[in-house]
């Protein structure tokens, strides 16, 4: 569904708005806040050349302090709300989640929360896979019921090549099997695509995960954060991709498993399991958007190209009421007009370059 812009869009709103059908908060285009992501470090072991180069985050980058972070308490708060405002699933990212230390006991905590109904909330976590071998059971035992490992390339040269810490895909590949061998499920694997970089692997990562219990969703390269480089002739369209998988394996189109779901779903035709297609630049899906993040020092973005959070530690840390945090997280849901994706097509690349854009590793993937 794509928003056509008839709503308000100046003034920001000063109370919450509710979708008269269920009472849930609804923003200025009626989407509803289900899903709610995590930042727990804007750190990060590898230095991915499309999400942090090293010429940027190199040894002497400013990452945050360890005060500055959003403490587990903070954060549980955060999610307490959150969850009677209507989010359902809470995601953890980063930079790389798995490194900040005791993320299991967070994932506990969380997993404790419950809705207004009684259901407890879904939790999910999105990593590079370095550290999976070693966690994978204790992420099991606190609580986790979703991951998504990120995985670029089978080739092993390449692959290192796009982590640029020589990192090898062997170990990445057994820490996806410790999570399914602890029953960590369902798995999903994320392949970033860049033309010129790894668009030559479609095809293998394909073959490799079809008929696995591992479900493969190719992501469309986003000029997310601004050191990246981003040139729109270096996207793979989802179109593409999905053209050059079925010419090899016939597919065919199901529809979405949940409201707001970011990926198309193509499903093999001889039975072998499906695939999915993130197409942020080329098919947008902001219509239905319903994800809000947390960053790793605690502001609220409305949107993955927010230019500008809202800084909800400040609340807290300055002693504000859970009622005073709801209500300042409603205003903030109910004002929400953002829909950068469908705009992103009419900017010329001068006016999308000047526009300031966070980096996904402190805004959180
Ligand atoms: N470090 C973890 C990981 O890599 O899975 C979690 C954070 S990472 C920012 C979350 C996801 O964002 C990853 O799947 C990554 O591949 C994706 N990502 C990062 N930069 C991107 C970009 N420019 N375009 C599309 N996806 C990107
Ligand atoms: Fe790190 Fe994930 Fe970004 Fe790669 S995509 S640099 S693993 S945060
Ligand atoms: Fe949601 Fe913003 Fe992405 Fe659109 S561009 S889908 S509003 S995060």
């Amino acid at each position: 569904m794509t928003i056509t812009a008839t709503a308000p869009r100046t003034a920001r709103a000063a109370h919450a708005q509710r979708l008269p059908s269920t009472g849930m908060l609804a923003d200025r285009f009626r989407r509803p806040l289900r899903d709610l992501r995590i930042s727990l470090t804007d750190r990060c072991n590898f230095r991915c050349v499309y999400c942090m180069p090293r010429a940027v985050f190199g040894s002497d980058y400013a990452f945050l302090d360890r005060d500055e972070l959003l403490s587990f308490d903070e954060i549980e708060r955060i999610a307490r709300v959150a969850a009677g405002h209507g989010v359902r699933k809470l995601r953890l990212t980063g930079g790389e989640p798995l490194l900040r230390r005791g993320v299991e006991d967070l994932i506990g905590r969380l997993a404790a929360l419950r809705t207004p109904d009684g259901d407890r909330l879904e939790i999910a976590l999105t990593t590079n896979g370095s550290a999976l071998a070693v966690k994978a059971q204790a992420l099991k035992d606190a609580g986790l019921d979703r991951l998504t490992v990120s995985i670029d390339s089978l080739d092993d040269e390449l692959f290192q090549r796009m982590n640029d810490v020589r990192f090898p895909v062997s170990r990445v590949l057994d820490g996806i099997g410790a999570a399914h061998a602890a029953g960590i499920g369902p798995i999903k694997l994320n392949m970033v695509v860049k033309r010129g970089l790894n668009d030559g692997e479609i095809e293998a990562m394909a073959a490799r995960f079809k008929g696995t219990p591992y479900t493969l969703r190719f992501i469309e390269y986003m000029d997310v954060g601004t050191s990246n480089g981003w040139e729109l002739d270096e996207v793979v369209s989802a179109a593409e991709i999905v053209a050059r998988i079925a010419a090899l394996f016939p597919l065919e189109e199901i529809p979405a498993a949940v409201p707001g779901e970011t990926a198309r779903r193509w499903r093999y035709l001889d039975g072998g399991g499906e695939i999915g297609v993130i197409s942020s630049v080329t098919n947008t899906f902001c219509g239905t958007c319903n994800r809000a993040r947390i960053s790793t020092e605690g502001k609220l973005f409305t949107c993955l190209f927010a230019t500008e959070g809202h800084d909800l530690r400040a609340l807290l840390r300055g002693g504000a009421s859970d009622d005073e945090l709801a209500a300042a997280m409603a205003s903030i849901w109910g004002a929400r007009d953002d829909r950068y994706s469908e705009e992103r097509a009419s900017l010329t690349p001068e006016l999308r370059a000047a526009r300031p854009r966070i980096e996904m590793s402190y805004i959180g993937g």
